[in-house]
């Protein structure tokens, strides 16, 4: 676990080493010059092939380069991984969706599953099926789902789609591995379907509401704390998400209900 704690990074990101006599990490974490010095050090003995990032943000991409430097083999990501991280990577092989790779002898699914950010991959380890699922599913909590680089739709089609691949275990970004999947699948879509049904409610049948009336209904205890600013993003990307479906119009900044969503 790097030591980058946060709210939205709960007790900071989780790299995972995949292997024994031969290995790979996944997600070496933010720059932090002791933290990647130190996971160097430690993976050298296991032979380190490749380094897999989930996605480009820099609390799970920062450090990739620093890594690719200090073991000098390549990183493996989404083609757009490196514009989310902002710089090219040296070595850098891009995935396809749907790809089978064979790493160190481990057989990975690497899925498009774009929602956090559109360049985000989960990687199914065939060996128990466990899901590698960066920022898609946390370990605690929910994800921020925020604009531009997230997008609400594509979000719930992911969750749907890794409802249908069944993984028996999910070992997450941030916070502690999930061991009943499906049912952490459902309480997420379940959460989402639930935020959506009370800004419906909250905007009313006519007078409809503005994003603070919303934010105020619907996250009452973001206000004032440091996770305001988060909780306004994410009711940003559902009001999208609720325009594009046909449930609600803006008009001069004011939202109002068109149709309710069935609950
Ligand atoms: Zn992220």
């Amino acid at each position: 676990v790097a030591p980058n704690p946060g709210p939205k990074t709960l007790t900071g990101t989780n790299t995972y080493i995949v292997g024994t006599s031969e290995s790979f990490v996944v997600d070496p974490g933010p720059a932090d010059t002791a933290y990647i010095s130190a996971l160097a050090e430690f993976v050298r003995p296991s032979k380190p092939a490749g380094i897999i990032l989930t996605h480009g943000h820099p609390d799970h991409a920062g450090g990739a380069d620093a890594l690719q430097r200090a073991l000098d083999v390549p990183i493996y990501g989404s083609a757009l991984v490196q514009e989310l991280a902002g710089s090219p990577f040296r070595q850098f092989r891009p995935l396809r969706p749907g790809q089978h790779m064979a790493l160190v002898g481990v057989a990975v699914t690497c899925l498009a599953t774009p929602g956090h950010s559109y360049d985000h991959y989960c990687f199914l380890l065939e060996p128990g099926r466990i899901l590698l699922s960066g920022d898609t599913i946390l370990g605690e909590g929910t994800t921020l789902i925020a604009a531009p680089e997230g997008d609400m739709e594509q979000y719930m089609a992911t969750l749907e789609s890794l409802k249908r691949l069944a993984p028996s275990t999910i070992a997450p970004g941030h916070g502690p591995i999930v061991t009943d999947p499906q049912a952490k699948l459902e309480e997420y879509i379940r959460h989402r379907r639930d935020r959506e049904a009370a800004l419906l409610e909250a905007m009313g049948d006519h007078n409809g509401a503005s994003l603070d009336d919303l934010l105020a209904a619907v996250y009452p205890e973001a206000a004032g704390h440091e996770i305001a600013r988060l909780a306004r993003l994410s009711v940003q990307s559902q009001l999208v998400k609720l325009k594009k479906d046909g449930f609600v119009r803006e008009e001069r900044e004011r939202f109002y209900r068109v149709r309710n969503v069935a609950v």
